[in-house]
This record gives C-alpha cells, structure tokens and sequence, in this order.
C-alpha cells in the first residue's frame, strides 16, 4: 500500500517537473531572441529539446512506461542538457547552472540509485569540461580565462555532489517519515496490535490472494469474557495491562503468516491465510486453552475468551460479511456459557 502512494507521488512529481521544463523552454525560446543574438545551432538544439520533452510528457502521461519514466526522463534531460552545456562554453555556460538540480531531483522522483547514477555523469562530465575546457567550442563567445574555468568546475563539482547528499539525507528522512506515519496510523497505540485500519489493509490483500490462489481463509472473532467486572474490581489500569497481555500472548502463539489485530475495545481478530474452516477452529481451541490456563497482570487474574470462527466463502462473500459471521458465532458461544469456541454456519 505504502509503495503504491509513493509510486503515484513520483509520478506526479515527475509531470510536474516535465511540465515546469516544457513552460521554461517554450518560453526561453520565445523570450531569448529578443535579448541576445543566439546562434542557429542553440535555437535548433532548444527547439529539438521542446519536442523532446513534450513528446516524452505525453508517453509519461499515458503510463507507456510506467517504471522506467523516471530513470529515463531525467537522461533524457541529461542528453539535451549536455550537449548544449558543450556547444555553449562548458562550464563557463550559464546551462551548468542546472547541473546541481539534478542529483536532488533525481532523488526525489527517482531514489538514490538514480541519483547516485546521475552524480558519476555529471562529475565525470564537468571534470572532463573543466581539463579539456580549452577544446569546447564557446558559440556564445563569452570566452573566460583559463583560470576561471578551473575556478567554475570546482565549485560546480562541489556543488554537484553537495546535491547529491542533500537529496540522499531528504529521501531517508522522507523514507523514515512515511514509514513513521504508517506504522502510526495502522497501530493501536495500547497494545501495539494492528488496529481496525491496518486489518482492513491486510484483510483485503489477503482475500484477493485468495481469490486469486483459490486457497481457503479464515477468520477468528475473540472477545474476552466478563471484562467489565476486571475494571470494576481492579481499575481501568489493570483492565489495560490485561489486554496489553492477552494479545502479546496471542500474537506469540500465531504463525507468522498469521494477522492479528485488536478490533475494538477487548475484542481481538485473527485473519488466518492458507487455512480452513476446520483448521482455524483448532487454532481457536489452542488460543482458548492457552488463555485459560494463563493468570493476567500483578494481580494474577484469570481470563477466558469466547471465539467465532468463520472461512471465506468466495462466492459473494467479503470482509464485512465475514466478520458479521464470525460475530454472530461469537455471540452464540457468550449465550452457550463462553469461554468456548463456536463455528459459523
Ligand atoms: P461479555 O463479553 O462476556 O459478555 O462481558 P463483558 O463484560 O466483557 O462485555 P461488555 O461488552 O459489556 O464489556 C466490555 C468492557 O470492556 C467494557 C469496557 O469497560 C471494557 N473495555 C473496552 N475497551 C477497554 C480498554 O481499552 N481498556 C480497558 N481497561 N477496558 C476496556
Ligand atoms: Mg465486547
Ligand atoms: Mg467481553
């Protein structure tokens, strides 16, 4: 889930920024002649990077290349740039001003592969522009000293890599934030179980799998029995402390595959991928035995669980339903005197 919003955030980065050069080109072509006497060759390479752009926009547009718009919008760039930097004087050309933009931009829509990819070609580049600046031609005729080319092509490579590790740090603190603000949204807070949203995520991944394998699932429903009486006897507190140690004891008595989450108040769900309905009623006795031989926080309480096991049925069936199932099982099990595990029909 995550990847898929950050795939969708970087190509909207990436037509925002195919964009912004289409405006700056069209206009720099309509605007320069009015300042300068520019060269044929650079209006020609202007108008060769314009079309360039803009066809290239359209295929990103129309997702033609979904996965590599990235890697290959920001060569592109790099092909139209580079030549003209060389026609235009090297490193004394005002296009070399560009140049540190891209390793961040390359960061940003890219990663640190492209970014990282980018920054070897630029250096190598403006390395190779600074020693053999004598032999660029400069159609501008701004020709500079020999020293101020030196001068240019150091601080442009410091700058260059500067970049580079600016979009580096942005990305892993991008990364770490996302992450943060994911694991924050799908957690319960008390007892560090997914909550309602992240089972939500997970469950609907895991029916389409499902679907898809034709393999069974199956869900388990838990509330834990008279809770209420542990507030009213022991605190709020201590009714916390045993729900913080039911799951933990839940979750370590799971297979990995396994997803549990707390499903609101002192109620637990367990979304059991590759199992029937017979399987996860085994599971559901273990849990159920397990619990009750367990005693709960400082004070050592004794705990039991009613569980509603149910599967998926495929054929017009889905989380809701399901759950509605595995509910009513569960609520016949309280009726059949709890601490019990019921099947749905
Ligand atoms: P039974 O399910 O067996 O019918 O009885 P019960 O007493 O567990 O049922 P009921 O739904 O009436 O009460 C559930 C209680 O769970 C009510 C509420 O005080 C308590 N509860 C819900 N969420 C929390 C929580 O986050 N912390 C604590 N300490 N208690 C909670
Ligand atoms: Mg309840
Ligand atoms: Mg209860």
């Amino acid at each position: 889930m995550p990847n898929s919003a950050q795939t969708q955030l970087n190509h909207l980065l990436t037509l925002r920024i195919i964009e912004l050069t289409i405006l700056t080109l069209a206009f720099s072509l309509a605007v320069r002649p009015l300042f300068t006497e520019s060269s044929d060759i650079l209006q020609l390479a202007a108008l060769l990077a314009l079309v360039i752009v803009i066809g290239f926009y359209f295929v990103v547009r129309s997702n033609m290349i979904p996965k590599w718009e990235i890697t290959l919008s920001l060569l592109i760039a790099l092909i139209i740039i580079l030549p003209t930097l060389t026609i235009s004087g090297g490193v004394n050309s005002q296009v070399a001003y560009f140049l540190p933009l891209y390793p961040i931009l390359a960061a940003l829509i890219g990663g640190t592969k492209e970014s990282v990819v980018i920054t070897i070609i630029l250096v190598v580049y403006t390395v190779i522009a600074t020693v053999f600046g004598d032999l660029i031609t400069d159609l501008t005729d701004e020709i500079d000293s020999r020293e101020k080319s030196l001068d240019r092509g150091f601080w442009l490579t410091t700058t260059i890599v500067f970049s580079a590790f600016f979009g580096h740090f942005f990305l892993r603190k991008y990364a770490e934030l996302t992450t943060k603000l994911n694991e924050e949204n799908t957690q319960d807070p008390l007892t560090g179980l997914l909550n309602r949203r992240g089972l939500n995520i997970y469950f609907s991944i895991e029916l389409k799998k499902s679907l898809l394998t034709s393999s069974p699932l199956s869900l388990i429903l838990i509330d834990v029995d008279y809770f209420k009486k542990i507030n009213d006897q022991y605190g709020h507190d201590i009714g916390d402390i045993c729900l913080i140690e039911i799951g933990q004891l839940l979750k370590r008595n799971l297979k990995n595959k396994d997803i549990i989450a707390r499903f609101g108040g002192e109620e637990f769900i367990i979304i059991l991928p590759n199992t029937n309905k017979d399987e996860a009623a085994l599971t559901a006795e273990y849990l159920k035995d397990l619990v009750s031989k367990e005693t709960f926080s400082e004070f050592n309480l004794a705990l039991t669980i009613t569980l509603g096991v149910t599967d998926y049925e495929k054929h017009d069936d889905n989380a809701l339903n399901m759950t509605k199932r595995a509910d009513k099982a569960l609520y016949k099990g309280k009726e059949n005197g709890r601490n019990r595990v019921e099947l749905s029909q």
